[in-house]
């Protein structure tokens, strides 16, 4: 009876098994698209593509492992640049980089080379912890780095990708001293007292045919030429020899050569040990690298070496015009964006401004001295006195912060990781809003406008509000505070270095220039359109929001005259309307949650004491009690779009678990019944 039985039993069994599984794989399946769906809020895209054969993509997650730990690179140095995705230097450079990257290809037996994207919240960390001041910042990281290597910064005389490639090759030579590993090609140069003594020297016995590159000592072609060919080196051997050994080139030069041009590439004979030039014909100097590359390549290597590798590289190599392709992240998140309008300012994009530069850009420094606290009080002081906050909460925020600072004792440095860790409490009790897609600074791609274009508009906003509340408060004593604040702010924390100089060159004539009530706005405004001038057609521009004069003539007409000169009175007003409280468009899903935090203080009466922290009082008519705030919080930010994803995913996966476990007892239960009732029955 129990083996009859058995058979529906276990086919029970496999079915309830197998809708648990089908359950359980569309679970798993909606979670991974959410989460693949969800728009990233963080600046602007990489600039480089993550699946490029060229470099890799390192961040914080995975910085230790890959640099420190990884046994694949332990025997090369590592070249990695720190960037900023949204800095136009950085954009500009990319495609020079990308270009070095794909020529240090050639030389990955010696080096790797790495992107770290410090605009990204989650490296913001690294980069504090690398010393990063300035973007885009090269490091170098000699073979086999201990985990408190910083790395040492890349010194080169120009940006360009020969340039950069001589810099990397005076830091290894400089540091060869200290031991290479065996494997690297000999970039020190070779000499001896005689031929026959020379010859004994080189490594023919082992029947690789040996180039020798001559060349004065200042040139580094040759070390670029045996590196360029690293990678083969077991189909041919590149020495470089200096043009200081006169005598001895003497003798390893056919007779009948009177003169020569450097860099001169010999050959070697393997048998009889007779020099000979290489012959090539006039080429510019900039090309003699490539055409002796492609000599040796083509005399040496076997063809489909040469084809394979060509192959090999025309399938991987990307373009260095091509951009590195979207991400469907990236794709997503500028399909949700409204389409950007010039006309309005939106107040999630300076608040955008405002989160980045406090919780990002500040927080990259590890501790800021006396000159970078003061700018910092002075600009929190800007914007407590003239940002159009929507909410109390961050105006509260913003005081507290500037509050703790003037607590520090004068002349000692502020820790940062101190200061972050206080925003942190504060931003618990006081709401500051999270990262917003961007709407009028939202680019055409993300690696386009974003938080620059924030500045800009945060910054004239200021000094419009500034100029109105003077006049209607008549204090004139701190008029054009914001503009030194300004000044100050993007000398000591702004993200591109380039950019801070060119603004400090404009802003020394300041002092000479603020004489009216209305200056700090013309003043601003002007200076604005020198920069919009100079970068028209630079690499950082927005195809679809090319930088022009501004307003331009369809948002203001009347602000040119017939000669289609700016009508600087007209200008004024434009700017007055344009930046004014009035025409900012309200971020609704804060004034939403805001409503919602409101909401849950009423209806939670009970008042519990909260911690302690230093200028927050449990009395704060807005925030009553922490365990009040800190229910808001988890409304708006204390979990992010992952969390949600992980969240549901649990639930739904302990759900199919629970209904296993029944279906299984249940399984049992039926089982055992029919058991119990054959013997039943075989009893009676
Ligand atoms: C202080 C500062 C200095 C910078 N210097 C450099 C630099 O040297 N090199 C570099 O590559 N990048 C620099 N940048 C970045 C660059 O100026 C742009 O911000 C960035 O390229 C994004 O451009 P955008 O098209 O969004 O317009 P942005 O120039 O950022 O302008 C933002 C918005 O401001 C409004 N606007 C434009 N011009 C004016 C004006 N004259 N007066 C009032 N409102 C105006 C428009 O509505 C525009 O959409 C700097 C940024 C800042 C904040």
């Amino acid at each position: 009876m129990s083996g009859l039985s058995g058979k529906p039993v276990a086919k029970a069994m496999a079915q309830s098994l197998v809708s648990v599984v089908v359950v359980f794989v569309i679970i798993v399946v909606a979670f991974v698209t959410i989460a693949a769906s969800m728009p990233s809020l963080s600046l602007g895209q990489p600039l480089y593509d993550p699946k490029s054969p060229h470099m890799r993509t390192l961040a914080d997650t995975n910085f230790t492992d890959r640099v420190y730990n990884d046994e694949s690179v332990a025997r090369r140095v590592q070249v990695i640049q720190f960037y900023n995705s949204w800095c136009g230097h950085c954009i500009s450079f990319a495609p020079t980089f990308k270009e070095l990257a794909k020529q240090l290809h050639e030389w990955r037996d010696v080096l790797t080379v790495g992107v770290v994207d410090c605009a990204q919240d989650m490296n913001t960390k690294l980069c504090r912890n690398m010393d990063i001041n300035v973007y885009p910042t090269l490091k170098l990281y000699w073979f086999a780095p201990k985990p408190e290597d910083k790395g040492v910064e890349l010194i080169a005389d120009e940006r360009s990708t020969d340039g950069l490639q001589k810099g990397i090759i005076k830091w290894i030579v400089e540091n060869w001293v200290k031991g290479v590993p065996r494997e690297w090609p000999d970039l020190m140069p070779v000499s001896a007292l005689s031929k026959d003594l020379f010859v004994k020297l080189l490594p023919i016995e082992k029947g690789v045919p040996v180039v020798l590159v001559v060349e004065s000592e200042k040139s580094s072609i040759g070390q670029q030429i045996i590196l360029d060919l690293s990678a083969y080196q077991s189909s041919v051997t590149v020495l470089r020899m200096l043009d200081t050994s006169d005598a001895l080139l003497n003798q390893m030069l056919p007779k009948n050569i009177k003169s020569y041009k450097l860099p001169l590439l010999l050959t070697i004979d393997n048998t009889d040990y007779v020099f000979k030039i290489f012959q090539t014909p006039d080429i510019p100097d900039n090309r003699i690298r490539d055409v002796y590359v492609k000599r040796i390549k083509s005399k040496f290597m076997s063809q489909s070496l040469v084809i394979d590798e060509q192959n090999g590289h025309d399938v991987q190599q990307l373009s260095p015009n091509k951009q590195p392709e979207d991400s469907s992240v990236a794709k997503i998140q500028n399909n949700l964006e409204s389409p950007a309008t010039g006309q309005r300012v939106y107040m999630s994009d300076l608040n955008n401004a405002l989160r980045y530069s406090l919780f990002q850009e500040i927080a990259l420094k590890k501790r800021l001295n006396t000159t970078q606290i003061n700018a910092l009080k002075n600009y929190l002081s800007a914007l407590e006195l003239h940002f159009p906050f929507q909410t109390n909460k961050m105006l509260t925020f913003v005081k507290y912060l500037n509050e703790w600072l003037a607590k520090k004792r004068a002349g000692v440095e502020v820790d940062v990781e101190d200061m972050i860790t206080t925003m942190k409490i504060y931003e618990e009790y006081y709401h500051f809003p999270e990262m917003k897609p961007w709407k009028g600074c939202a680019g055409s791609d993300p690696k386009y406008r974003g938080y620059p274009c924030s500045m800009w508009t945060l910054f004239h906003t200021l000094t419009v509000n500034e100029y109105k509340n003077t006049l209607r408060t008549q204090k004139w004593s701190t008029l054009h505070s914001v503009l030194y604040s300004m000044r100050d702010y993007i000398k000591n924390f702004f993200g591109c270095s380039y950019c801070a100089q060119h603004f400090q060159e404009m802003a020394k004539e300041l002092e000479s220039t603020l004489t009216y009530p209305n200056s700090s706005v013309l003043w601003l405004w002007r200076s604005h359109n020198r920069v919009n001038k100079r970068l028209h057609g630079d690499a950082s521009e927005d195809p679809q929001h090319q930088k022009q004069q501004y307003p331009p003539r369809d948002e203001c007409p009347e602000c040119y005259d017939t000669g289609g000169q700016f009508v600087e009175k007209n200008v004024l007003e434009f700017l007055l309307r344009h930046y004014s409280v009035d025409n900012i468009i309200k971020d609704e899903s804060e004034l939403k949650e805001d409503n919602e935090i409101q909401n849950n203080v009423i209806n939670n009466k009970a008042i519990t004491s909260g911690k302690s922290v230093s200028g927050i009082t449990n009395n704060d008519n807005n925030n009553n009690n922490r365990n009040t705030s800190l229910k808001a919080k988890w409304n708006y930010s204390l979990l992010n779009n992952m969390d949600y994803s992980l969240i549901l995913f649990l639930y739904f996966s302990s759900a199919a678990i629970i209904l296993l476990i029944c279906v299984y007892l249940k399984v049992i239960r039926r089982k055992r019944g029919q058991k119990y009732s054959s013997l039943k029955s075989s009893f009676a």
